[in-house]
């Protein structure tokens, strides 16, 4: 064992890309995992040691609007509607704070990194910029250009359009040949409240594509065979009526599927609460499950090769969980356990 450890957890390892339990030991140092084993030690801490969780689409912004009354998804979050209208009165300082305690929420359930697509254009990010040096996370900023605006915030990771139905097409393609220019990816809402937007999303050739909820599967099948992964929001398609993603032909078509919580106002950034959901009424496999919620949204971030999963090497973003709470006392599966019941409070410490 290495003399020179930072800190040692004990107890069962939900370990690599599989997601195999394993008994034993994960050593951290500066960050990152040095050693993994098996021997007896003295560890600092035990419980079940997890990877942290990747939150690949959210509207962090919405904070500032939480649970409005139920309305039609157009009139909700469509250009003009009771979102972009709340948006445009909060203000800075309230906008900050609200995003703030946010991304601390995020934290406290789980969650390590995520991809935020911002509104309001180059003053919208700064905003999260802010919130972000409040509470650092790992954050992929989506933005989109502001009234009067051509390009994008330099610090954004590259362009987020909402429907490709709400835009011009004409603007839609300059912005994306702009963002593309600047070696920026791209990535879109599609299929959400009809497949109609579909088509065009993909023409603009995006780096991922968001909801997919209503699309066929020979819309699915195109995804795959292009190799664009989607990023479902299954809890955000349930409160906005809008249908519920297909997960299962996702899956069996090799499409990289991410899991995202979607507008704040809509639902809590929770990825605890997304998961059980999930896995207890969509899918019924707690282990693809997880590697949606870890591996997969690390892919779709393109730092898979550095986080995401148990490996030595790796960044070591872990969670350890008390095994001996009310909620999890008596658990035969931990893997099991972990997505369809955890809670913040059975999270001893995250790293
Ligand atoms: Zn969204």
């Amino acid at each position: 064992m290495s003399a020179h450890r930072d800190v040692l957890l004990a107890g069962t390892i939900i370990y690599g890309d599989d997601f195999e339990l394993r008994e034993g030991y994960v050593c951290l140092r500066d960050g990152i995992i040095r050693e993994i084993g098996k021997e007896k030690v003295d560890a600092d801490l035990e419980g079940i040691i997890a990877p942290r969780l990747v939150n690949a689409h959210v509207h962090i912004g919405d904070s500032v609007i939480k649970d409005p009354p139920f309305m039609p998804l157009s009139d909700l979050v469509g250009p003009g509607g009771l979102k972009h209208m709340a948006l445009a009165e909060a203000g800075h300082r309230r906008t900050v704070e609200a995003m703030s305690r946010t991304l601390q929420d995020m934290v406290e359930t789980g969650t390590w990194a995520f991809i935020d697509f911002r509104e309001g254009g180059r003053d919208g990010v700064e905003m999260i910029l802010e919130a972000l040096g409040r509470v650092p996370m790992e954050a992929r900023i989506l933005g989109r250009p502001g009234k009067g605006e051509l390009d994008i915030h330099e610090s954004c990771w590259g362009l987020g359009i909402s429907s490709t139905r709400d835009y011009d097409q004409s603007a839609i393609n300059a912005a994306a040949d702009r963002a593309r220019e600047s070696g920026r990816i791209i990535g879109i809402h599609a299929g959400e409240a009809g497949d109609d937007d579909i088509c065009d999303a993909i023409r603009l050739q995006p780096s991922f594509l968001v909801h997919m909820n209503r699309a066929s599967r020979k819309q699915l099948k195109e995804v795959a065979d292009l190799g664009i992964p989607v990023v479902i929001c299954p809890r955000s398609n349930q409160v906005t009526g809008t249908g519920l993603p297909d997960v299962s032909a996702m899956i069996d078509l090799g499409i990289v599927v991410g899991v995202g919580t979607d507008n704040v106002m809509l639902n809590s950034p929770n990825m605890l609460e997304e998961m059980a959901w999930l896995s207890k009424a969509l899918l019924h496999d707690d282990r693809q499950v997880f590697k949606m919620c870890t591996l997969n949204g690390a892919k779709i971030m393109g730092i898979d090769q550095r986080a995401g999963t148990i490996e030595e090497g790796k960044a070591g973003r872990l969670m350890v969980i008390d095994r001996d709470t009310n909620n999890l006392w008596g658990s035969f599966d931990p893997l099991s356990s972990l997505v369809r019941r955890l809670r913040p409070s059975d999270i001893m410490a995250v790293f």
